[in-house]
Order: structure tokens, then sequence, then C-alpha cells
């Protein structure tokens, strides 16, 4: 069940056969499921490029359609969130994954006022906060400078997003990494759109071997990292192991050290989202269980919050009741 503008019915980054449009908001593989060559997107030109290069689908693109608009999520190049205004008169926003801290490589945020909010759920955890992103950059920069002299370090990390911004962290540093083929796929798209990224690829003669002649900093995605480090390790050289990623504030990952570089927002950064959307009710986006998890986190703070699932035909109804009655902000009843 999507959102509807105009009388025609939208899909939310899901493939769903009654929809009219997709909307795209960028192009990681948990939100490209309903991408098609035959029917209308919505979605930025730099993740339809993205989805062309990772799929090897040409989408219809439509730059826009009226009654929308899509606004910045600061998640990854091109990631957008979309605002609509319903054939009810409720203004909606549906977030996408983003993030409020500034990326190296992504547009920073926009956020607006919207009577329904329907928000990412990836990180539903109260408890859970990130680091501030200029501290992990920091410490990522200190690592390299540390360990380069005593061996090659060794990321993995996703192809989209994840290793660009490393990248860029490297090069700020003063290094350029060797990447994986599938990498500087993205890294081409970041780079048309002036991203800047001094990379060698894997592609141009420099491979990851078991005879490197020095010392290096590689990046390759999650599924060659375990292959790539035995591959490397086969030298007798140090290989130091690394991964950044969100999940490290959650999870002991088996490698020499992880850096909590997420893209995604925390839950203090997504009270700080609803507070300025101003929401008069709230809908939490993505897989069942997180979708729960965080409805009733936001609930026990008070927040007028309930899964997506839930909402299956009482979205207008609700958001114009609410609309219509007197003072009844999400924030804080
Ligand atoms: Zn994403």
């Amino acid at each position: 069940m999507g959102m509807f503008i105009g009388s025609r019915n939208i899909s939310l980054d899901v493939k769903d056969k009654s929809s009219d449009i997709n909307f795209v908001s960028h192009a990681h593989s948990d939100h490209t499921s309903g991408v098609s060559a035959t029917k209308e997107t919505l979605s930025s030109d730099v993740t339809s490029e993205l989805v062309a290069v990772r799929k090897g689908i040409k989408i219809k693109s439509l730059r826009s359609i009226e009654g929308a608009r899509l606004l910045n999520a600061g998640h990854v190049l091109g990631s957008k969130q979309l605002y609509g205004v319903s054939d009810g008169g409720y203004s909606f926003v549906y977030s996408g994954d983003y993030q409020l801290q500034e990326s190296l490589v992504a547009e920073r945020i926009e956020i607006t006022n919207a009577d329904v909010l329907i928000i990412d759920s990836t990180y539903p955890y109260k408890d859970l906060e990130f680091e501030d992103k200029n501290d992990v950059i920091t410490a990522i920069q200190h690592y390299l400078d540390m360990k380069i002299m005593k061996g090659t370090i060794l990321f993995g990390a996703y192809a989209l997003g994840k290793a660009q911004e490393l990248i860029k962290i490297a090069n700020e540093a003063g290094y350029t990494p060797l990447v994986s083929r599938k990498i500087c796929a993205v890294n081409e798209v970041y780079n048309i759109h002036g991203a800047g990224l001094k990379y060698i690829s894997e592609s141009e003669g420099a491979e990851f071997t078991s005879e490197p002649s020095d010392t290096f900093i590689g990046i390759v995605e999650m599924n060659r990292f375990a292959e790539t480090n035995a591959l490397l390790s086969k030298s007798g050289k140090k290989v130091f192991t690394a991964v950044a990623t969100g999940f490290a504030n959650m999870f002991h990952m088996n490698t020499d050290v992880q850096f909590g570089l997420s893209d995604h927002a925390d839950f203090g950064q997504a009270t700080e989202y609803i507070d300025q959307c101003s929401p008069k009710v709230i809908y939490t986006y993505g897989n069942r269980r997180n979708q729960k998890e965080f409805a009733e986190a936001l609930s026990s703070e008070g927040y007028n919050a309930h899964p997506y699932y839930e909402s299956d035909y009482s979205i207008a109804t609700e958001a114009n009741a609410l609309a219509a009655g007197p003072n009844m902000n999400a924030h804080k009843r």
C-alpha cells in the first residue's frame, strides 16, 4: 500500500503491483526491489544512474509529479525523501533512509513540516547512540597513519555510500586507496556528480594479489572481504582488517578494528528530526519487527507513533481527523 497523490498510487521503495508510480529513495538494494524498466519511477537523477550501473535497469524516470517534491535525505549521494500533498489535503513526508549528521559525500538533509511522517526504522533502539561523525573520521585517519607502515589495511564496506565515504576519508588523510571493480562502478557516478574521489581501480592493473609490492589501503565490498583477506595474507605480510558500519555500535565484528561509521539516524537523530518536522502522526517504516519496536520506543517518549503495517486504510482518515483537531501534534502528547 502506497501513498496517493492526485489519485495516483505511489509505492515507497517496495515492489507493489497495484501502484501507478514507484518512488525510489536511493539505490541500495533493499530499496530497489520494485524497480522495473516499464513502470514510471520518481527518483533523483543520481539514483537512476546508480540503478542502471548496479542493476542494469534503465528506469522510466519521472523528474517530478504535481503535488510532490523530493528532499535530500543525507544518506548517500542522490538519496531523497518524498514530500507530497495527498488528495485528502494533508501533507506527508516519507523519509527513506536518512541521517542528520553531514556526510563527506552526500547532500545535507532537508527537513520540512508535514502532517504525516513515514519514517525509516533501520535503528529503532532507544539506547543506541552513534558517535559524532567527525570523531569517527579522526579515529579512522589516525588508524591509517598508525598502521600503514606496518602492513596493508583492508576495509570491508557497502559498495554504495560507505565505500565512497571511506575513500574520501582516506583522501583527506593523504592516501589513495585501491578499490574493487564493483565499488569503482559506483565511484564513477559519484565523480560525475562532483565527489572528487581519488582511488586506484582494481581493473587498472593493480590487483588484490598474494604478492603486493608494498603496503596499501584496500576497500572491497563485504562479500569479497574474507576471500581478499585470505589472498593478501598468503604473502606473509601483515594485513589489518577493518569494517566501518553503524552496526559496529551493536555487534562485535570478526576484524582487527571496527568503526561506528553510519549513514543512518540513531534514536536521538530520529527524535530531533521528528521535532523539526512536527507531524501530527508518525508511521514507522521498514521490516515488521523494526516498525513495531520503533513505534513502541517513540510512543514511550510521548510521540503519536504507529507501525506502518497498521495504517492500511487509516492514514488519510487519521491525519485528517488530527488536522481538524485542536493542537494535537505527534510531538509530546
Ligand atoms: Zn540505504
